[in-house]
C-alpha cells in the first residue's frame, strides 16, 4: 500500500474544485509512448521535429498526415488504464472537476471524463490547413485528404512544436490554476511551455500542488506532495484511501476500454 499523507487525505476531502493535470506519462501504462520513443522502429529515419513541427508539415505534409493517421492507430488500439479509469470517477465525488490534459489521444474521454480541456488538441479531429473547416469524421486514408470548402490541405488538429495552444483551452486552464483547491500534477515532465506553468501558477495562487510521476522533475521541487510511483498504481490508491467506497463504486463503472 502507498503511504499517503493524511493532510493530503483530508485536504481532497474537503476539495472544492480540484484539477486534474496530464502529461503523456499518464498514458504510459497504456502502452503509448513518448513521441520521442515512438520514433523508434518504423520511423527511425524521421525526427520528432519532421512530424509534429510547422516546419515539418511546409517541407513534407504527405509525411506528416501519415504520421497522424499511424499516431491515431495506436491511441485507437490502446485502452485506458486505472489511472484514466480513477480521474473519470472523481468526477463524481468533488464538486467541480477540471481535467486539463497535453495528452492528444483521446484516452480521458473514453474512460468517461467529461469536458476535458485539450491544451495540445485532439488526433480525432482534422481541420484545413488554409480556412476553418474542421471535422472529426473521415475515412482512414493514406494519402493526405483535401478540403471539402477550399481545397488545401487537412492536417490534424495537434498543436504542433512552434503553434500556438488554443486560446480558449489556454485560458480556461490558467483561470482554474488560481481559483481550484488542489491540483494533482500527473506524468508530466514540466518542461514543455507553456502548458507546463499551469501547475505553477496554481502553487503561487495558493493551491495545493501534488504531483504524481516515477521520476522527479522540476515541479517536484515545489510540490506539497509527492508521490513517487507510476499514476495506474498512485491513483486508485489515492482516491480508494480518500474516499473508500464511494470511490471504488463509481471506479468499477467506468470503462476500460
Ligand atoms: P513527457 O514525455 O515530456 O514526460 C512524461 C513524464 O511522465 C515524465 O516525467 C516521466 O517520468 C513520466 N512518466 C513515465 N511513465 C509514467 C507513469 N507510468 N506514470 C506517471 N508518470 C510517468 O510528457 P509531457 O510532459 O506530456 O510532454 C510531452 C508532449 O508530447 C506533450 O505536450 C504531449 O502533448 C505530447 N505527447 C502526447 C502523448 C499522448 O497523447 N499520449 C504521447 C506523447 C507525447
Ligand atoms: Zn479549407
Amino acid at each position: 500500500m502507498l503511504e499517503i499523507n493524511q493532510a493530503l487525505i483530508n485536504a481532497l476531502k474537503k476539495c472544492r474544485r480540484l484539477m486534474i493535470f496530464t502529461g503523456a506519462g499518464v498514458s504510459a501504462e497504456s502502452g503509448i509512448r513518448t513521441f520521442r520513443d515512438e520514433m523508434d522502429g518504423l520511423w527511425k529515419e524521421y525526427s520528432v521535429e519532421d512530424v509534429v513541427s510547422i516546419e515539418g508539415y511546409r517541407r513534407n505534409p504527405e509525411l506528416v498526415w501519415r504520421w497522424h493517421e499511424w499516431f491515431k492507430e495506436v491511441a485507437h488500439k490502446a485502452k485506458p488504464n486505472p489511472a484514466h479509469r480513477a480521474i473519470a470517477a472523481v468526477s463524481e465525488l468533488v464538486p467541480q472537476l477540471d481535467v486539463v490534459t497535453q495528452n492528444i489521444d483521446g484516452l480521458h474521454q473514453r474512460a468517461g471524463s467529461k469536458n476535458v480541456i485539450l491544451l495540445h488538441g485532439d488526433i480525432n479531429r482534422i481541420k484545413c490547413s488554409r480556412c476553418n473547416y474542421e471535422t472529426d469524421e473521415w475515412e482512414k486514408s493514406e494519402k493526405q485528404l483535401k478540403c471539402p470548402k477550399c481545397g488545401a490541405g487537412l492536417r490534424h488538429d495537434i498543436v504542433w512544436f512552434g503553434e500556438q495552444l488554443p486560446e480558449d483551452a489556454l485560458t480556461y486552464a490558467m483561470h482554474a490554476a488560481t481559483t481550484d483547491d488542489v491540483v494533482i500534477a500527473i506524468g508530466t515532465s514540466s518542461v514543455v511551455y507553456p502548458a507546463a506553468q499551469i501547475p505553477f501558477l496554481a502553487k503561487q495562487s495558493g493551491a495545493r500542488v501534488v504531483v504524481v510521476n516515477p521520476d522527479d522533475t522540476p515541479l517536484t521541487q515545489i510540490a506539497d506532495d509527492f508521490i513517487k510511483a507510476t499514476a495506474g498504481v498512485a491513483l486508485p490508491e489515492l482516491f480508494k484511501q480518500t474516499w473508500g467506497t464511494q470511490f471504488e463504486k463509481f471506479y468499477e463503472q467506468t470503462p476500460a476500454g
